[in-house]
């Protein structure tokens, strides 16, 4: 409703209720100096700028649009090429709208933080959606430009996977599940037949199921990366299908990822995912598991891989 209504120029902005006399003012409540057009509360908002700052260093970058016009076409685009961003552009603007009325209305509203992990909690998952990919287009990677990796919101858990196939068709598959501070809370190896990539980098997904405890479903959340995305985008869509069906689909079993409050998959580059691609090597030679509270068991080059990243979170 609110983006029908922004689309028919009609979200009583302050400017919008300046112009009909019902406004004394036509300022952004937000403290910028501006009027609040549509265009300033959809792109140019300094407000709206930190929320997007702090998507970003949670792994979730968007353009910037300079006008309404700009936003428009961006998002047709988006459609096209990466619909859950675009999604996730509109959910943002209109959970920032929510967090503006209670401004204006002088009642306690929610920081950039909470606007940010709320619209990835409420990321749909009953449609059947694209995996998130960065939309950004300036940076190759689409990460941050000074950033390898990047933290899950707070109570929010990271997995990233990895598989690595051997001539000898044996695959390793490697997990790492961090959490906001980007603390390690396990690695994980294993090793299977197989010598399809794809299928193998799908495994790697699936083994969260052998490692992941029953406290990690009280988090309100879990990111799923992997570098390839084939891999990605088929969990993605099984995933859906299986929300949707509310039964077993054929193929791999994907139902213990129910109990998590929340999944979302995302596609990183390669040089984003090097201690679970660390991990999956590793796998070849044997079976592991790494408990992120006993840091003494772990090897080194491992463990300066996990401080690389976080060196530049
Ligand atoms: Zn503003």
């Amino acid at each position: 409703m609110f983006w029908w209504r922004a689309l028919m120029n009609a979200v009583p902005t302050n400017l919008w209720l300046y112009r009909r006399g019902l406004r004394e003012t036509a300022e952004c409540p937000w403290g910028c100096n501006a009027e609040e057009s549509l265009t300033h509360l959809t792109c140019s908002c300094a407000k709206l700028s930190t929320i997007f700052e702090i998507a970003a260093n949670w792994g979730f970058q968007v353009p910037k649009f300079n006008s309404w016009n700009e936003l428009l076409d961006g998002l047709r685009s988006s459609a096209d090429d990466n619909p859950s961003m675009g999604r996730f552009y509109c959910y943002i603007i209109y959970q920032f709208w929510r967090a503006r009325n209670d401004k204006n209305h002088a009642r306690s509203c929610s920081t950039p933080s909470v606007i940010v992990a709320t619209v990835l909690s409420m990321m749909p998952r009953p449609y059947s959606l694209p995996a998130m990919e960065q939309w950004c287009t300036a940076q190759p990677s689409g990460l941050p430009p000074d950033k390898l990796w990047c933290t899950p919101p707070p109570n929010w858990l990271k997995f990233n996977v990895d598989a690595s196939i051997k001539e000898s068709a044996i695959a390793g598959l490697g997990v790492v599940a961090r959490d906001h501070m980007g603390r390690l809370l396990l690695a994980a190896g294993r090793h299977i037949e197989q010598w399809d990539v794809t299928t193998a980098e799908i495994s790697a997904a699936l083994s969260i199921r052998e490692v992941a405890t029953l406290d990690m479903m009280d988090y309100d959340g879990i990111i799923i990366e992997g570098d390839c995305r084939n891999a990605i985008q088929w969990l993605q869509a099984a995933f859906h299908r299986l929300h949707k069906m509310h039964h077993n689909i054929e193929g791999p079993d994907l139902t213990f990822l129910l109990d998590f409050k929340q999944v979302l998959f995302q596609f990183v580059p390669r040089e984003s995912n090097q201690p679970a691609d660390f991990c999956a090597r590793m796998a070849c030679f044997g079976d592991f598991l790494w408990d992120g509270g006993s840091v003494g068991a772990i090897p080194q080059t491992f463990l300066s891989l996990l401080r690389r990243e976080s060196d530049c979170m």
